[in-house]
């Protein structure tokens, strides 16, 4: 089977009160890296799983009515730390990147799409239909920044083909090949905000999806505020629960993370805003 190189990156930082992210955190602020991952495929080159923030969306911040949103979430962004320009110390220059996978339309992990012209974006078909009409305040109040998006970004898109998913998968029903050659695949997280998707690669030739979970690594993008909460299913406080888009269906997409990954415990995953688990050391061959 086809594997991939998982690297987790992050692009700027955004501040939060830890109380709202964690249970039982104390009520200071804290910064939580605006993670992404650039995986690295055989026949598909540089693939993104996300951008993380850009230059722009400072920006925004500086003017109404996105102001707002860097009240709520301020953010903290170098030059040197746009997605961009940490894909120049891989030797991958924009156009190389062909296949940008987006987790969910927030303006963290969608900040730099307008950086990667020659990207098609796969992205979950319920993703963005409930975001497009929004502008200003409501779209705002919904962590989207419209301005983010390049003009051709529907012309680009192409929406995952979910299918009934193999008994591995369980408890999804349902799940996209997205590159059709069972290196990646899409699971749907819905709640936090519409369409939401992790990304399950396989990074071992010889993982097995029905196995314990080794070779394999799971993105599990904002289904869970720390890799410890995506283990134990555990809910953030319930005032972090305003900011999403449908609170029942993330407590749902919460449970069935937590389910699989009880079920593959050797799995490593990745949240956005938390520090990635190491990877597992290179098996003796
Ligand atoms: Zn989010």
């Amino acid at each position: 089977m086809t594997a991939v190189r998982v690297i987790p990156l992050s692009a700027g930082e955004c501040l939060n009160i830890a109380a709202l992210t964690e249970r039982g955190a104390a009520w200071r602020i804290q910064a939580y890296p605006a993670g992404f991952a650039l995986l690295l495929h055989p026949t598909r080159g540089a693939v993104l799983f996300d951008t993380g923030y850009s230059s722009r969306v400072p920006a925004l911040m500086r003017r109404w009515p996105g102001v707002l949103y860097g009240l709520i979430t301020p953010v903290r962004l170098q030059p040197q730390q746009t997605a961009l320009a940490q894909l120049a110390r891989w030797g991958i220059t924009a156009r190389d990147v062909r296949h940008l996978i987006i987790s969910h339309l927030h303006a963290d992990h969608v900040g730099a799409l307008r950086d990667f012209p020659a990207a098609t974006f796969h992205l979950d078909g319920q993703a963005y239909p409930p975001l497009r009409s929004l502008k200003g305040l409501r779209a705002v109040r919904r962590a989207f920044l419209p301005e983010l998006l390049p003009p051709d970004f529907e012309a680009r898109s192409q929406a995952l083909t979910f299918e009934a998913a193999p008994p591995a998968f369980a408890p999804f029903a349902r799940v996209a090949d997205v590159f059709g050659d069972g290196s990646v695949y899409a699971l749907p997280v819905p709640g936090h905000a519409p369409g939401m998707i992790a990304l399950l690669s396989r990074t071992q030739e010889t993982a097995a999806l029905d196995g314990d979970g080794s070779g394999l690594t799971l993105l599990a993008s904002d289904a869970a505020w720390t890799t410890k909460a995506a283990r134990t299913g555990e809910e953030g406080h319930p005032l972090s629960n305003l900011l999403f888009w449908d609170v029942n269906e993330g407590r749902r997409s919460r449970e069935k993370l937590r389910d699989w990954l009880a079920a593959h415990p050797r799995t490593r995953v990745i949240v956005s805003h938390d520090q990635p688990e190491p990877a597992a050391p290179e098996p003796d061959v």
